[in-house]
């Protein structure tokens, strides 16, 4: 059972909270907070602390914060950024061990599937020619199908785009099926949406069941599986699956939330596992800080007390 946080919904009543965002940004000890969980506003910051994770072992995916853009010209800029940290990325020797990972929303998909298309089209071309991937990160239900329908125009092109399919949802069995071909790359994580049942197992003992059935047909396929979990039950679990499947470490891969069971990631690392962090960075941290606060309720303690120590 997921853990109960009585915190959850202050934290989430804060992550509207103009002020308080702004006691965040400017009080030096939860900026600490703030960094441990995100890189930091600027390209600069992203590739910096992303230089220093490849440093320790582990492999990154840049995530550039922003989402449910109703605007051209935002869309616009969130391309703008990730053209700018993939030449970046080019131009450190990064590219090899750091990929992007982009949200169609923010580049238009809510209000036209075709711009969204043509701007991760860009973004592609970009990581190309630096030498990586992008993998399309998986939103709230309805929009699945869409996000699959550009996935699978990509690819005709980039067939190293990656994918990301939610345990959670009902679905996901088939779509794993079919996403398990060779050179297929599927990012398998349990989903972060509120969804209705009709879609969503409502346990998470099926979700949990949903997961390990997916890495199954994952693993027995041709494709290569990027396992985003910090279960460390399910950890298990799939380093058993991936030895039955005579999967060979590098043949698929863990992967975990900056600044989440940190320890845990070093260890799989130096037990010879491929591990990659996803790592958020940009203007746009707030919204998803604060839901990273209202996970776990250590996580909150640790930001009451960055607030209300003294400087
Ligand atoms: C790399 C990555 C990419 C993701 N991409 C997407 C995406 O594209 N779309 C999407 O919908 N969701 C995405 N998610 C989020 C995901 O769907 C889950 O919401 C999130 O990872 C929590 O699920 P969990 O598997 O870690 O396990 P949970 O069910 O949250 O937790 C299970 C157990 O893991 C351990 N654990 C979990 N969190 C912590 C923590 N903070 N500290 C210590 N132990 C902890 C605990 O033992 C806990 O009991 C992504 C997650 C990761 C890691």
């Amino acid at each position: 059972m997921p853990l109960v946080n009585p915190l959850r919904s202050l934290i989430l009543a804060a992550a509207g909270n103009d002020a308080l965002r702004r006691l965040v940004a400017t009080t030096p000890i939860s900026r600490d907070v703030v960094r441990r969980f995100v890189a930091g506003e600027t390209t600069a910051d992203a590739v910096a602390v992303a230089r220093d994770l490849v440093a320790s072992g582990l492999t990154v995916t840049l995530d550039h914060l922003g989402e449910d853009t109703t605007d051209k010209a935002l869309a616009e800029s969130a391309v703008q950024a990730y053209l700018d940290v993939l030449e970046r990325l080019r131009e450190e020797g990064l590219a090899s061990r750091v990929e992007v990972s982009v949200k169609l929303s923010a580049l238009g998909q809510v209000f036209d599937e075709r711009l969204s298309l043509d701007n991760a089209a860009r973004i592609c071309a970009a990581a190309e020619q630096a030498g990586t991937t992008v993998t399309l990160d998986m939103e709230d239900h309805t929009t699945t199908d869409s996000t699959l329908r550009v996935l699978a125009e990509l690819r005709r092109t980039w067939p190293g785009t990656g994918a990301v399919l939610q345990s959670y949802l009902r679905r996901t069995r088939r779509d794993a099926q079919a996403l398990a071909g060779p050179g297929s790359r599927v990012r398998l994580c349990k989903g972060a949406y509120a969804e209705p049942e009709s879609v969503a197992f409502p346990t998470m003992h099926e979700v949990d069941r949903s997961y390990v059935q997916c890495a199954n047909d994952l693993l027995a396929g041709e494709g290569y599986p990027m396992f985003a979990t910090h279960d460390p039950r399910l950890i298990e679990i799939l380093t058993e699956q991936a030895r039955l499947h005579e999967r060979a470490p590098g043949s698929y891969e863990f992967q975990m939330l900056h600044g989440v069971r940190t320890e845990e990631q070093l260890r799989l690392s130096s037990a010879g596992e491929a591990v990659r962090v996803y790592l958020p960075y940009g203007q746009e941290w707030y919204g998803y800080l604060m839901r990273r606060l209202a996970e776990r309720p250590a996580n909150t303690a640790l930001f009451l007390r960055a607030l209300t120590s003294r400087r």
